[in-house]
């Protein structure tokens, strides 16, 4: 469980991206959080894993106040949370395995990695996160093969592999063609569902966050504009 305590960020020039946001996201919630660009949707995801340090307020995940965590439980923490970006974030001049893999380096002695010897269970993990999404038969490709959808399943399925408990995405459908972003927004919806896996994710839109969504969070200035089921998004938003 999330939750947001009249949670403020002021950046350091002064900016203050996020205004009293009060939000409790239970377990299993599948939540679109849209709104302009610019309205402060990346800071808000951001706070969840400490990519971004809130200033004001308190930020609780699971009970724990995010903002206390430090060195290793901070690492170990930041674990359990999956992130996905637009632009992937694949290391494209190597295989789609070695990708998924690269989830497990922080876990592996130094010198293992390096060689690329990974042991067989995560090896097997990799193989069954990349079925999951529907693209095993990727696994030895190179990454730079394989078109937009196709690279961000390999993104969710490296994001699979931490056995997160929580997935935040952030535009992750903004560069693929209208289809493929379907597909690939039916995966988020089918892992949220099959593995209860909190899904947030930030999206311009409108009609994929109503068509997939649970919960739509309308975020404007960085304000909550509006809270509430898909099929009663308003003008607010
Ligand atoms: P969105 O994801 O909705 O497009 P962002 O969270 O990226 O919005 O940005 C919200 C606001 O905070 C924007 O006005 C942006 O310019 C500003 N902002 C983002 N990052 C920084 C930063 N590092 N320093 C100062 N301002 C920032
Ligand atoms: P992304 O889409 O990956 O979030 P952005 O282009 O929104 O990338 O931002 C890239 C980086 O620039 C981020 O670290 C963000 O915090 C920072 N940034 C965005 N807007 C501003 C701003 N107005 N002032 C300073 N830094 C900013």
């Amino acid at each position: 469980m999330i939750v947001f305590d009249h949670v403020s960020k002021t950046y350091p020039n002064g900016y203050q991206a996020l205004k009293d946001i009060n939000l409790t996201i239970e377990q299993g919630e599948f939540v679109a959080i849209i709104g302009l660009s610019g309205a402060g949707k990346s800071t808000l995801i951001r706070t969840i894993n400490r990519m971004h340090d809130i200033t004001d307020g308190t930020l609780t995940v699971d009970g724990v106040n995010v903002m206390e965590l430090k060195g290793a439980r901070l690492r170990q923490f930041r674990r359990n949370i999956g992130m996905i970006f637009q632009s992937f974030n694949l290391v494209t001049r190597t295989t789609v395995i070695k990708n998924v893999l690269t989830s497990r380096v922080p876990e592996l002695p130094f010198w293992r990695a390096l060689l690329g010897a990974y042991p067989k269970k995560d090896k097997l993990e990799a193989l069954e996160a990349l079925d999951k999404v529907g693209i095993l038969d990727k696994a030895f490709v190179r990454a730079d093969q394989l078109s937009g959808g196709q690279q961000q399943r390999v993104a969710l399925a490296r994001t699979l592999a931490q056995n997160p408990k929580i997935i935040l995405a952030d535009e992750p459908v903004a560069s693929l063609d209208p289809v493929t972003a379907k597909q690939v927004m039916d995966d988020f919806r089918r892992i949220n569902r099959e593995m209860n896996i909190s899904v947030l994710i930030n999206i311009h839109h409108v009609d994929l966050a109503l068509q997939y969504a649970d919960r739509v969070i309308g975020i404007k200035a960085g304000e909550v504009v509006y809270d509430g089921p898909a099929s009663e998004v308003n003008e607010a938003v």
